[in-house]
């Protein structure tokens, strides 16, 4: 089966096929580095990782770029009001975000172009649309004149009264006065006494939010491309703000599929500071929660489905990882081969094809996972009778190793055993290191060191050997 995509842009389940043959290009909206980023963002960036992973499974080449905003209004004020410049400001929420994808095991997007370091390429999109007509300007600030550009709404499918109502843009700005039309967004907005500003042919000033995504996604993977993706938040305004500046500066089709992951929300309700239940995921760290745990539970649903935190998702995940685990250690003490027993070649294959296929169908993780706990439920009873051999057992590693090049949750090789005492000291090494509390972190280590026991960190997680 081939993969198929839910495309925002058609509203229809659509085969994927990319522009050029056996690569994808893919742009996925990155974080605003202006404060610790919270695991509904972490839901978003999973899903992609997820989608991501399985191209790469797939066997297509991917170049994957996710920008970080790193300007921003809220930046620039913050920065201002703290007496730092924005860099200062934003590069510890920025590196505590790498940590955090790495805890998560997020891979690296190939590009992860800061929007500071592309103003040039901003200005000059904005010269563009200058060119072609698409532009006014209003009090210092330059607009996108939204009439001269007909396919506006292809995206969101805004209706244009709604698109006029002041608060449809979400983000409302308080210094946006220069429009002729509430519809029109800001492209480049007048510099502001004290506040960073850059030096542009439109007059002192700073970019409007929509525009990096453009200029640095159109920058490192062409005018048109396959994949863009974020969560249903941004399909209006900034989605639909971006087709209108791409397709209007370049005159072609901008991306071929539009990828939006539902919202997480916490206890059935929307997550808020004011209400208590706003997490980000070193709240949840803190609060006990296994990393991997974390992984599985935001990973799990279906990404267009909303998902609903609970402590208690939190812990049914936790279980379900100890149940495949369990499953795993069992399969790899198969040590015979099972002589004269009917193989069990077409109950994997069939759990192969089951999560595959449930990839295929629009990122099916639920299905895809309860392909593999059916594989669990038929063959515990004949791990039990001793009727697996060597051979199914490493055709049973093989698949939950394959899986988990998309999944990336399960221990599936074999650890040295240990005393929880060790494995205790590993877990406490690795929240220090989370908390950025190197000093114990390293203590830890050389404590292992000294019983033996040597670390080596990995994107994917600490992993320990024993001397022999
Ligand atoms: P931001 O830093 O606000 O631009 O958000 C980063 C990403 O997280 C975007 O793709 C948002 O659409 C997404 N996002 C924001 N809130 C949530 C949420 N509650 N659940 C899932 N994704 C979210
Ligand atoms: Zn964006």
């Amino acid at each position: 089966m081939s993969l198929r995509l839910y495309n925002s842009l058609t509203r229809r389940l659509e085969d994927f096929h990319p522009l050029r043959d056996g690569e994808v290009r893919m742009y996925t909206c990155g974080p605003t580095v202006y404060h610790f980023v919270h695991i509904g963002n972490f839901r978003t960036f999973l899903f992609q990782d997820i989608l991501r992973r399985f191209l790469l499974y797939k066997g297509y080449r991917l170049l994957h770029v996710m920008n970080i905003t790193d300007v921003e209004d809220k930046i620039i004020a913050a920065a201002r009001a703290q007496r730092v410049s924005i860099s200062e400001y934003t590069k510890r929420f920025e590196a505590a975000f790498l940590e955090d994808m790495e805890t998560l095991r997020i891979q690296r997007p190939e590009v992860m172009p800061r929007a500071t370091e592309h103003i040039e390429e901003m200005i000059e999109l904005v010269r563009r649309l200058d060119e072609g007509g698409y532009t006014y300007s209003g009090d210092g600030s330059t607009y996108f004149r939204i009439d001269r550009f007909p396919d506006y709404g292809k995206l969101s499918g805004i209706e244009e009264d709604v698109a006029r109502a002041p608060s449809a843009g979400g983000r409302i700005d308080d210094d946006e006065y220069g429009k002729e039309n509430p519809r029109d967004f800001v492209l480049w907005k007048a510099g502001r006494e004290g506040e960073r500003w850059w030096d542009s042919p439109f007059g002192n000033g700073r970019p409007g939010w929509h525009l990096e995504c453009s200029a640095m996604s159109m920058k490192y993977l062409g005018e048109s491309f396959d994949i863009h993706c974020g969560g249903v938040d941004l399909v209006f305004p900034h989605h639909e703000n971006e087709v209108a500046q791409s397709e209007a500066a370049t005159g072609k089709p901008f991306v071929r599929y539009w990828l939006h992951a539902a919202h997480l929300i916490v206890d059935g309700q929307k997550m808020s500071k004011s209400l208590g239940n706003f997490y980000t995921l070193r709240d949840l760290l803190d609060r006990g929660c296994q990393a991997r745990a974390l992984r599985y539970l935001l990973t799990s649903v279906h990404y267009r489905k909303q998902l609903n935190f609970t402590f208690e998702g939190v812990e049914q995940a936790e279980a379900a990882i100890r149940r495949v685990e369990d499953f795993l250690i069992r399969v790899r003490e198969v040590k015979d081969d099972a002589v004269g027993r009917e193989p069990l070649t077409a109950v994997v294959s069939g759990a192969r094809r089951g999560f595959e296929n449930a990839l295929d169908d629009d990122l099916n993780v639920s299905a895809a996972l309860a392909a593999l706990f059916e594989l669990i439920r038929e063959v515990n009873p004949l791990l039990e009778q001793g009727r697996v051999g060597v051979a199914d057992r490493d055709r049973i590693l093989e698949l939950f190793r394959d899986f988990d090049r998309i999944f990336d949750v399960f221990q599936v090789e074999e650890r040295p055993s240990a005393d929880p005492e060790i494995l205790r000291l590993i877990e406490e090494r690795e929240r220090a290191r989370t908390d950025r509390d190197y000093r114990r972190a390293d203590e830890i280590r050389d404590v292992l060191l000294a019983q033996g026991i040597s670390l080596e960190d990995t994107r994917e997680g600490t992993r320990w050997k024993k001397r022999s």
